[in-house]
């Protein structure tokens, strides 16, 4: 793990061996307000993965104007392989373990094979309804099951398509992951007349070069588990979602997705990284190289935490969706277009703006 100016600040690991809970928080920064990060629940995460998207967290709501810090949660599960009850159990071990530093510190929230559900258990498990947010509406919460992050991403792409003048409409799309932010993304993509030609998500890739369709993607998820269950569908290892014929490439799912080694297979010219830290600034700068556009994690999936950030204030759905439509197109088009004009990429740029207002934050900060 690094540390450097700006933290991480506190690292906690926690572990119950009767629930066979073992978990990480990592607290990156609070200059500018509580670490605000979501709980990942998956079989091979670890601390240093938890630390780099606490980083991302970091950069994301500094750049996003919200009073948060950075932070991340990760639990060592399996959520597809646990029972309902199991998972219930590690998600109240964890909420125990780490109650030290929630809400004060830390402010949980959803993130992979966590939903509403689990933030509706880590609540009533901390007494506090500010422990998290992505809590169910019933709690006064803003479920990340309405599709922030998604709408989010989608305008990310709208915003960069424009400035690389390319038309949205008949754009042929690919997807990596159909969860949360995958799938609102692909409904909102479809809705605006691309065309998506290839879906992945744990269980493979599948492709259909007239385009699939948003609802039976749907349908194929809620009732067999995955998108291979797509009628007639082609499927193909997930992994080949990186030779996809298509113009624009979201990223969804894991993290690292892309790799130098991968570059020569991108046909993309446009790159919109969904999930967090799918690809290193330095594979970012050989992409840009070869004329591919990306928009960086922490500009275009804000969509949650934007959200987050309003229902921990309070707010209605309606508020949270206008404060994203107010940011994200106005920041990727900044940070586009600074790119442009200095010919370097745009995570090189977004992260010099985020990187400039935390250390300011922490000079004046009475506690660091
Ligand atoms: P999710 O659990 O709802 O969905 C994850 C999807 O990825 C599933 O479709 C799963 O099958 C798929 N997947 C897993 N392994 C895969 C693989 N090897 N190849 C292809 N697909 C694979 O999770 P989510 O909430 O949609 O989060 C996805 C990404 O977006 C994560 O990086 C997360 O940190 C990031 N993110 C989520 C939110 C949010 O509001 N949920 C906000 C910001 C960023």
């Amino acid at each position: 793990m690094e540390f450097d100016a700006v933290g991480p600040e506190k690292i906690i690991e926690v572990y119950n061996p009767k629930i066979g809970m073992h978990g990480f928080v990592v607290i990156d920064n609070t200059a500018l307000g509580p670490g605000k990060g979501g709980i990942r629940m998956t079989g091979n995460v670890t601390s240093n993965e938890v630390a780099r998207l606490a980083r991302a967290m970091t950069w994301k709501c500094a750049l996003a104007d919200l009073p948060f810090g950075g932070a991340k949660a990760g639990i060592i599960a399996d959520a597809q392989q646990i029972s309902k009850g199991h998972k219930e159990d590690m998600i109240i071990a964890f909420a125990n373990a780490i109650k030290i530093v929630v809400p004060d510190l830390y402010v949980a929230g959803p993130d992979i094979s966590t939903t509403m559900e689990e933030m509706r258990i880590f609540a009533e498990t901390i007494g506090d309804l500010s422990a998290c947010t992505g809590k169910p509406a019933q709690m006064g919460g803003i479920p990340h099951e309405v599709g922030t992050t998604g709408y989010g991403v989608f305008l990310a792409t709208k915003q960069a398509c424009e400035f690389l003048a390319m038309d949205l409409k008949n754009k042929k799309i690919a997807i990596e992951g159909y969860g949360n932010v995958g799938s609102f993304a692909g409904k909102f993509l479809t809705q605006a007349g691309a065309i998506l030609t290839d879906v992945s998500d744990k269980g493979g890739l599948i492709h259909d070069p007239n385009g699939l369709s948003h609802d039976k993607l749907m349908d194929a998820i809620a009732h067999k588990g995955s998108v291979v269950y797509y009628p007639n569908a082609n499927v193909l290892p997930n992994d080949a979602i990186l030779d996809a014929e298509v113009d624009i490439l979201i990223t969804a799912a894991i993290p690292d997705r892309i790799k130098a080694k991968d570059v020569e297979k991108i046909k993309a010219k446009l790159i919109v990284e969904g999930s967090n830290i799918p690809i290193s600034l330095e594979v970012e700068k050989i992409l840009h190289e070869k004329g591919i556009w990306v928009v960086p994690d922490f500009i275009a999936n804000a969509g949650g935490v934007i959200s987050s950030y309003i229902e921990y204030i309070h707010g209605t759905e309606k508020e949270a969706f206008q404060r994203i439509e107010k940011t994200i197109p106005k920041n990727t088009l900044k940070i586009f277009e600074q790119s442009n004009a200095q010919g370097r990429v745009p995570r090189e740029i977004a992260l010099e703006l985020a990187q400039e207002k935390i250390l300011k934050a922490c000079k004046t900060c009475r506690y660091l």
